[in-house]
Formats: structure tokens, sequence, C-alpha cells
């Protein structure tokens, strides 16, 4: 038997939600059902496991549960960049021939793809899912070696892209705190609470699909070829179960100790008057992210809610899975000054949201992706570019549970190592702590 168990934190309103109209959340579990695949988690993962198995079998009965509400944990708490293009590239230098890049970037296109493909099927706006591309923006000297550098690995890969200078970037943000920009046309812009609860409600009116907020699983037990799955007040009898809980996963006794979480934190405007849209300049959108990978992401959205800029920076390792108290009120100045730097024009206008969220690393980069024991199978731990990642282990682990490998959307993804063990502690944290900081402050500007 397996049982969870979590400490709930206080991880502040997360913007996208607050800006969107009130909804209803679908109700708890208070029975005893049985169906074919029950999904933990209404994350990417989960959503993605959901819609692809869907897909694979029209006729099954398919459950999710979710402890909190759709879109209130991470899913719906990050930035919104689906990317496609990894973070670093291996090839286009001297060794590499470019064909593992080209085998991720093929994977990571197949899920935004996917996707694209749900925004269309649940008729969402293009505030929700938008390919427009992005651009990583540099700050410094540094970052604009790095984009350099980056353009170079792109021109060798037959890849698009468009260097930026000064004064573009300042034409599209209204800032000049930019030296230069890396604009590549394949990330889809998302609001995450969007297409989520989009996902979500989609999932939800298909015959046989139940969605049950508010309703964690806290025990698992095998029960003949079965799994019983408890929530506080029913049960859920599934034939398989996809773990889609992200880092949480580590809580139900798997994994333990070979994944590293990671607090993030955003903010986000109030909604800009006319008359400061004005003396902002720039374009209605646009989404920056930054050069050096610890450094500032920074977004301006002008759908529901009116036009705000959000602004994403600092993280914490924290391993007990909780964000100690006043942590919020650490990160905020910081939020308002990095934001104030580049927006001086604005340095009356405060945020109305601050948030925080958790990401799941493993020190070699895998997914912690797999059938962990017959009928279980885990789609958690996506490492950066969470939600393309979390895509497509969502849709891997439908396809191994409903035995459909062979007609896979994702033919590039490749059986994963096991997450490398971390350092004993307190080495561990002590030292993610100490590299963090570093990181930090060696990316001067950019952050
Ligand atoms: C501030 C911030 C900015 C980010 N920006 C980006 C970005 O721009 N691009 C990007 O790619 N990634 C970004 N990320 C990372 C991204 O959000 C995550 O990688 C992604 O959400 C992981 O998706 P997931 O579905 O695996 O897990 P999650 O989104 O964490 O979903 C897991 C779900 O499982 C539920 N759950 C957990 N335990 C249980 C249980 N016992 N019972 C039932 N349900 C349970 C949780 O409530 C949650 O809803 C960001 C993260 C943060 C916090």
């Amino acid at each position: 038997m397996i049982s969870v168990d979590q400490k709930p934190s206080d991880l502040g309103r997360s913007g996208w939600q607050a800006i969107l109209p009130e909804r209803s959340p679908q109700p708890a579990l208070e029975q005893d059902i049985s169906c074919d695949y029950l999904v933990v988690g209404a994350g990417f993962a989960g959503l993605s496991a959901a819609w692809r198995l869907r897909q694979l079998d029209a006729r099954a009965r398919i459950v999710i549960l979710e402890a909190g509400q759709v879109a209130s944990g991470p899913g719906g708490r990050n930035s919104g960049f689906m990317i496609d293009l990894p973070h670093a590239l291996a090839s286009g230098n001297y060794a590499g021939d470019g064909s593992e890049d080209r085998r991720i970037i093929r994977m990571n296109r197949s899920a935004i793809a996917f996707a694209g493909e749900i925004a269309r099927a649940c008729n969402l706006p293009t505030e929700a899912f938008d390919p427009c591309g992005k651009i990583n923006a540099a700050a410094s000297a540094s970052g604009n070696a790095h984009n350099r550098d980056y353009a170079r690995h792109l021109e060798s890969l037959d890849e698009p892209f468009e260097l930026i200078d000064a004064s573009a970037m300042q034409a599209i943000s209204g800032s000049d705190y930019y030296q230069s920009g890396l604009r590549t046309p394949g990330t889809a812009m998302i609001q995450p609470a969007l297409y989520l609860r989009g996902l979500a409600g989609a999932l939800q009116q298909q015959a046989d699909s139940e969605i049950f907020e508010n309703s964690a699983l806290c025990q698992l037990a095998r029960k003949g070829q079965d799994w019983v799955a408890q929530t506080k007040r029913g049960s859920v009898t599934a034939a398989r179960v996809i773990l889609a809980v992200n880092g949480l996963i580590e809580t139900f006794g798997f994994y333990e100790r070979r994944l590293m979480h990671i607090n993030l934190y955003a903010s986000m405007t109030r909604a800009l008057d006319a008359a400061e849209i004005d003396l902002l300049g720039g374009e209605p959108r646009f989404g920056f992210t930054p050069s050096d990978p610890i450094g500032s992401t920074l977004r301006r959205i002008d759908g529901t809610g009116g036009t705000r800029l959000v602004i994403r920076n600092r993280c914490t390792y924290d391993a007990s899975l909780t964000l100690p108290d006043g942590t919020l009120d650490t990160i905020a100045p910081v939020h308002l000054r990095t934001f104030h730097a580049r927006f001086p024009m604005l340095r009356h206008v405060d945020m109305e949201y601050i948030w925080s969220g958790r990401l799941c690393l493993s020190r070699n980069e895998v997914w912690a992706l797999d059938e962990l024991q017959p009928g279980l199978f885990s789609a958690c731990c996506q490492n950066g570019l969470g939600l393309t990642r979390g895509t497509v282990a969502g849709i891997v682990a439908a396809e191994m549970a409903s035995g459909k490998r062979d007609q896979s959307l994702i033919t590039d993804y490749q059986p994963q190592a096991m997450p490398q063990r971390l350092f004993p502690e307190p080495f561990m944290t002590l030292g993610s702590r100490s590299v963090i900081r570093f990181r930090e402050w060696r990316a001067g500007r950019e952050l």
C-alpha cells in the first residue's frame, strides 16, 4: 500500500487564474467508483494523458483526480512558454552532428502540435494558445555572446531565427534595458490557466470522462489485477493508473532522493490604463526568455484582465516540498526592483499578484516516466521546458498505459535512464543553494 502525505503551503494567488472569471470547480469524489484509466493530477501531463487516452480508446472510462483545483498547481502558475528548442544545443560545435538536437526538437514540436490541436478542438482563444514564437532577450555583454553562440548552433541545424538589435528590442518592449534579442518562431505562448481550464472543461464534457477536484489521492493499493485509489471521502478502482503529479511522486514513495524541487516565483502588474500604455509604447504582446536561464522571464499580455506585464525570477531549492512562510515577502521587492529597472516609466505601477510554484528536475535531466508496477505509470519530472515536456510525458504515459506505443504521436521519445541519486543531505541542499545564489549573482543585469 502506498500512502501519501502532503504538507500544504501558501503559494500566493496566481495572476493567471485571478484575471479569469470565477469558475466553479467540479465536485470532490464522495463515492466508490471504477474506471478503466485513473489519471492523478490535472496539470499539463495529466490532462494531456487523459486527452491522448480518449484518442486511443473512444469507449474507455477515464477518471481524473486533482488535489486542488484545475490550474491551481504549477500548471497554472508558470510563465506560459511552451518551447520547442532546448536551452542548450550540443550540435554545431566541433563534436556533434546535430542528430540528437534534431531528435529533441522534433519531439518537442510533436507535443506543441498536440497542444495546438487541443486548442483548436476546444475552441480556445489565441490568448490561451498562440504559436507566435518568443525572443531570447540579452541585457548584458555575456547575454549577447550567448545569443550569438546559440544563433550559430541554430544555423548549423538549419533552424530559422532572427537576431534583433537594441532599438528593435525597445520598439517591441518599450524598454531600453535590452541589448539584443534572438527571435525563434517555434514556441507557443500560453495563458496557462485558460488553456488548462479549457482542456479540463472539454474532457469533462465527453461521455465517460470525469474530473474530481479537491480530491487528493491519499492511498493506493493493489487489489487483484486492479488498483484502488483512496481519497478522503471516496475511492476509484482502476485497471491502470497514471501518476502525473510532478515532483510530488516522491511523496508516493517513488524516485525518493532522486528528484530536485525548486520553487520559482512570478509577479503580475495590475492592468495598465490608457495613459500608461502610451507611456510604455512597444507592442501589445511579447514574450522574452532570459539569455541566462537564471535571469528574468518577461511577458506583456493584453487579453482577459487587460494589459499587464508578468515577470519571473529568483528560485530557491527546498527538499521539503514546501514553501517556508514569509518567502513571498522576501521575493516581492526583487520583482519590483527588476521590473522597474526595465520599465522606469512605470515606476508608480505595483504588482497586483505574486505567487510561487514548484519545478521538478533530475540531475541527469531525465523524466520520471515509466511503468512503476504492473498497471501503474508515472509521467513526472519534466526538468526545464515543463510545458512541452509535461505534454510529452502525458502522451507517452497514455500510450504506454493503453499498450499502444506502436501508434505513438511522439516517435522521437526514447526510454529514459533512472533519475540519478541526489547527494546526501545536508550537502545536497547546501550545494544547490550555493550554486543558485552564485548563478543569480553572476546573472547580473539578466536577473
Ligand atoms: C513561476 C513558474 C514559471 C514557470 N515557467 C515555465 C515556462 O514558461 N515554461 C515551461 O515549460 N515551464 C515553466 N514552469 C514549469 C512548469 O510549470 C512545470 O514544469 C509543469 O507545470 C509541470 O507539469 P506537470 O503536469 O508535470 O505537473 P503540475 O503542473 O505540477 O501538475 C501536477 C498536478 O498534480 C496534482 N497533485 C499532486 N499530488 C496529488 C495527489 N496526491 N492527488 C491528486 N492530485 C495531485 C497537483 O495539484 C497538480 O495540479 C514554470 C514553473 C513556475 C512555478
